[in-house]
């Protein structure tokens, strides 16, 4: 599957191209002055230039790297579909640790390979990068977004995100139970970073009550202030009493081994890639629990960053406009999931693949 096509250089960057069936561009590229080693995956422009975060984090191996790269861009191509944004799927990763490896010569670097792309990808936060690495990356290249400061500038997408997720809760509790208020109602979230923290506060504003795990010290503490409630041990969030659990963290903790235990009759979080296999939505369905699809629950983000790349002048009454959108295909993926005794999974994957028809 992976044939080296070219190897041009980048100041001092090499790239690469990787051929992979399914993905119109994959570049890996190391600069060993910066200790750079990345990879940018391109998986569909058919909607316009591909947008999705760059995401910093140890793998244990290049192979592990390039496939969480590759699912993460094809979830941007149907996330984006799902909020009907013109623009396509792609993602980035930096291998290293985002609280020990950052250097300003690292972010620099990448923004040249980025700018060398010339516009086919546009590059903003996700897990282990903030607004100040992006700004980093924007001395090198103008195809970025989710700047912290500057005309257009989106910021943090993280708490909009978390709006789009409080949403999406809601909804997913009125169609489960006939009333969409959070008040009163337990929400486990697991994982208390950018979006998990933002959205722990919102829905205790919201008079829910939260349950929450992490694996980061500080953040609990965070939380833990917040609400007034201690931190559950990461395995029991998952048997925690809840109406609804809310995976805030890595991929794939909503999985074969994990759905028997769960006590919440929702599941709807932002993290990406929730589900182990497609065929958890099945499972998740036969057992009577409601999942909102993360690539379409969670794309509040996207949309906050797609008004920075689009130049939309009232961009937060835009962003608010999206987000209800986004909302009403959510209830419309409920309703047609009831209708055809489907996963809402399912439904959701149909409707973005029909979006992404060239
Ligand atoms: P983050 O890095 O700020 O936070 C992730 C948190 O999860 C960290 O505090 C980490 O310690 C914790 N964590 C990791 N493994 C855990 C485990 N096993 N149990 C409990 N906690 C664990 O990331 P973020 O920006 O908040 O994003 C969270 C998720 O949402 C990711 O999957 C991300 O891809 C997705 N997402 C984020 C955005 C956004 O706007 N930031 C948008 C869409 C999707």
């Amino acid at each position: 599957m992976n044939v080296d096509k070219t190897t041009p250089r980048v100041a001092r960057a090499m790239i690469k191209y990787l051929d992979i069936a399914g993905y119109e561009k994959v570049v890996v590229a190391t600069d060993p002055d910066v200790n750079l080693h990345a990879i940018i995956a391109i998986h569909s422009t058919t909607r316009g230039p591909a947008a999705g975060g760059l995401r910093m984090r140890q793998y244990a191996s290049f192979d592990d790297a390039l496939r969480d790269v590759l699912r993460l861009s094809n979830a941007m191509s149907f996330k984006n579909a799902a909020a009907n944004l013109p623009l396509g799927g792609g993602k980035s990763i930096l291998i290293g640790d985002p609280l020990t490896d950052k250097t300003d010569g690292l972010f620099q670097s990448f923004g040249r390979i980025v700018e060398q792309l010339g516009g086919d990808y546009w590059v903003a936060e996700d897990m282990g990068i903030g607004p100040d690495d992006i700004a980093l990356i924007a001395r090198e290249t103008k195809y970025v977004a989710g700047l912290p400061s500057g005309p257009f500038a989106g910021g943090d997408p993280s708490p909009v995100t978390a709006e789009g997720v409080l949403k999406g809760i809601r909804t997913a509790l009125k169609y489960k139970t006939g009333a969409g208020a959070v008040e009163g109602r337990t929400i486990s979230i697991q994982g208390l970073g950018h979006v998990g923290l933002s959205l722990c506060q919102k829905l205790v504003a919201g008079g829910a009550k939260v349950t929450f795990s992490d694996l980061d010290r500080e953040a609990l503490a965070k939380a833990e202030e917040l609400t007034g409630n201690r931190c559950l041990a990461p395995d029991a969030i998952y048997e925690a009493p809840a109406d609804v659990f809310a995976p805030c963290a890595i991929g794939a903790t909503v999985n074969r081994q994990t759905i028997p235990v769960l006590r919440a009759s929702v599941v709807a979080g932002a993290a990406n890639n929730q589900l182990g296999t497609k065929e958890d939505a099945d499972y998740l369905h036969e057992l009577g629990l409601l999942y909102a699809p993360d690539f379409v629950i969670n794309a509040g983000g996207i949309i906050n960053v797609a008004a920075e790349i689009l130049r939309i002048r009232e961009a937060s009454r835009w962003v608010e406009n999206k987000l209800d959108e986004l909302d009403a295909t959510l209830d419309h993926i409920f309703l047609k999931a009831r209708d055809g005794d489907h996963s809402p999974l399912h439904v959701a994957e149909r409707l973005a693949a029909q979006r992404l028809l060239p």
